[in-house]
């Protein structure tokens, strides 16, 4: 299938990225390629815009010419906002974003709920203002005028950042920490999936090398940061659960053994795969205090199941949930995916009433997101991208299956190329919030993280963020492990 193109021009550095996410936004199934100065080398495909970006000393200009082959079918239109020589960029990028979005709002007779932000933490704007002392009435309508967000949105964003920031309050952020350890190994690859995942049968003959490279991170956490407090402990992946039952043994007594768990408040592992799950394993998980996990269907469907390659059934996530009780765990999350190929609201509806039965303790719906790379994008080279459905009624059912659990929205994030152009909410019952989802989202703490593929975040006082990342390729983090824990030991000097 040939791509349709979308060509933009801009006559200034600097802005490429902003420009690329938003026009990318309204046309979510085609390639934008964004051009500064000199010739574009290719036209937009017929039927779709051409756009050309121009900055004047008070303005920025905006062209759009309906590409049409027919000549006397093109139409053009020249747009206008004004600027000022005293902007800093950041409200030059506003006004350059308002332009774009005004202009294509028109071209393609619709809005965008989340308007022109196209970042992934749309909350941090109103947890910022909350912080400033700015009454909910002013953020909205900041909201409103500035990134032109629906009202809805609007008030979802400052409902969740109120939750986040009332949860964040008990934690340490100038003197604590959290911990996340990545575990980057799945029984089968899903066909959306763009983490750091490997299939587990090609690694199960080195896994003890990998665990011992975990061993060494773990000794270095407890030497460098052991003197601080451990917040809350988050071991994903990947699948965690495909390790065998003493391996996640060994992991577990030698994280406990090394650090101080006596005030962390939240320590959880990703059950994720039904086809990962045993009673043995839970049990290890329990006997070392784990207190949350996650039990991930993201369709109750067998056929959508197949298609995505997660080789297990419905029946298998009820049966490992089932076992989860069983085995005592109170705080069982469960992650949905609206937008799967063949679906439509009466399939997420029917999922919502199977969910609804289990009853799990929180919920995290995602709209499905197209990354290039995946096998997801390949599918839909074959398939087209209108095999693809998600919209506001799949969102609101979500939603509604939600609260018909007792459970209200506390963690949200976007991600770039999500069906529909929407957010990933996290929802849950009091009491059952996961700590580590908002602090990922919000940035307020350090995160020390170990494992092939993870990314430690050092959090100063001022906000500043740096980071280092794990090698992602598993051979090499076992190989350059010390390397690993010298890159760390220097950010967290
Ligand atoms: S379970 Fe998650 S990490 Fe593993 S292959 Fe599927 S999407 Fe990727």
């Amino acid at each position: 299938m040939e791509e349709k193109l979308i060509a933009v021009m801009l006559d200034k550095a600097g802005f490429e990225y902003d420009v690329h996410s938003l026009v990318k936004a309204f046309f979510p199934e085609c390639d934008v390629k964004v051009f500064v100065e000199g010739e574009k080398e290719v036209a937009s495909t017929e039927g779709l815009p051409d756009i050309s970006l121009r900055f004047e000393k008070d303005s920025i200009l905006m062209g759009v010419v309906k590409v049409s082959e027919e000549k006397s079918d093109s139409r053009f239109h020249g747009f206008k906002i004004p600027i000022e020589d005293t902007m800093e960029r950041a409200e030059v990028k506003n006004c350059l974003k308002q332009l774009i979005y005004t202009v294509l709002a028109e071209f393609c007779g619709r809005h965008l709920p989340w308007g022109t932000l196209t970042g992934i933490r749309p909350t941090k704007i109103p947890m910022t203002m909350l912080e400033e002392g700015k009454d909910e009435a002013e953020i909205l309508s900041y909201m409103q005028d500035t990134y032109f967000i629906s009202r809805e949105k609007g008030e979802l964003s400052i409902d969740i950042a109120k939750r986040e920031k009332e949860l964040l309050s008990t934690l340490h952020y100038e003197d604590g920490y959290s911990l996340y350890i990545g575990i980057p190994f799945c029984p089968t690859t899903c066909l959306y999936c763009s983490f750091t995942s490997y299939p587990i049968v090609s690694w199960k003959k080195r896994m003890e090398e990998y665990l011992k490279a975990l061993e060494k991170e773990i000794a270095f956490t407890a030497e460098f940061y052991g003197h601080r407090i451990l917040d809350t402990v988050y071991i994903g992946g990947g699948t965690p659960t495909t390790l065998e039952a003493e391996e996640l043994d060994r992991l577990l007594g030698y994280l406990k053994e090394k650090l101080d768990f006596s005030h962390v408040k939240e320590f959880t592992v990703e059950a994720g795969r039904a086809d990962s799950i045993t009673r043995e394993k839970l049990e290890v998980l329990k006997k070392w205090g784990v207190t949350r996990i996650s039990v991930n269907p993201q369709t109750m469907h067998d056929k959508t199941l197949q298609l995505i390659g997660r080789r297990h059934t419905v029946e298998q996530v009820k049966e490992a949930y089932a076992l989860a009780k069983e085995v005592g765990f109170e705080n069982i999350n469960m992650d949905l995916i609206l937008g799967l190929p063949g679906e439509g609201a009466e399939e997420v509806a029917e999922t919502i009433r199977e969910v609804k039965q289990l009853a799990p303790d929180s919920l995290t719906a995602h709209s499905l997101a197209i990354k290039r790379g995946s096998r997801l994008y390949q599918w839909i080279e074959e398939h087209g991208i209108s095999a693809l459905n998600n919209t506001d009624e799949t969102m609101e059912i979500a939603a509604g299956g939600a609260q018909e659990m007792d459970m209200v929205p506390y963690y949200l994030y976007r991600q770039k190329n999500m069906s529909g152009n929407f957010e990933n909410v996290g929802y849950a019952k009091e009491g059952k919030f996961g700590i580590y989802n908002i602090l990922i989202m919000e940035e307020k703490q350090t995160i020390i993280a170990l494992g092939a593929g993870s990314i430690t975040k050092r959090v100063y006082a001022d906000g500043r963020i740096e980071r280092c990342d794990n090698v992602k390729d598993v051979s090499l983090y076992i190989e350059k492990i010390d390397e690993m824990i010298e890159r760390k030991r220097k950010l967290l000097s």
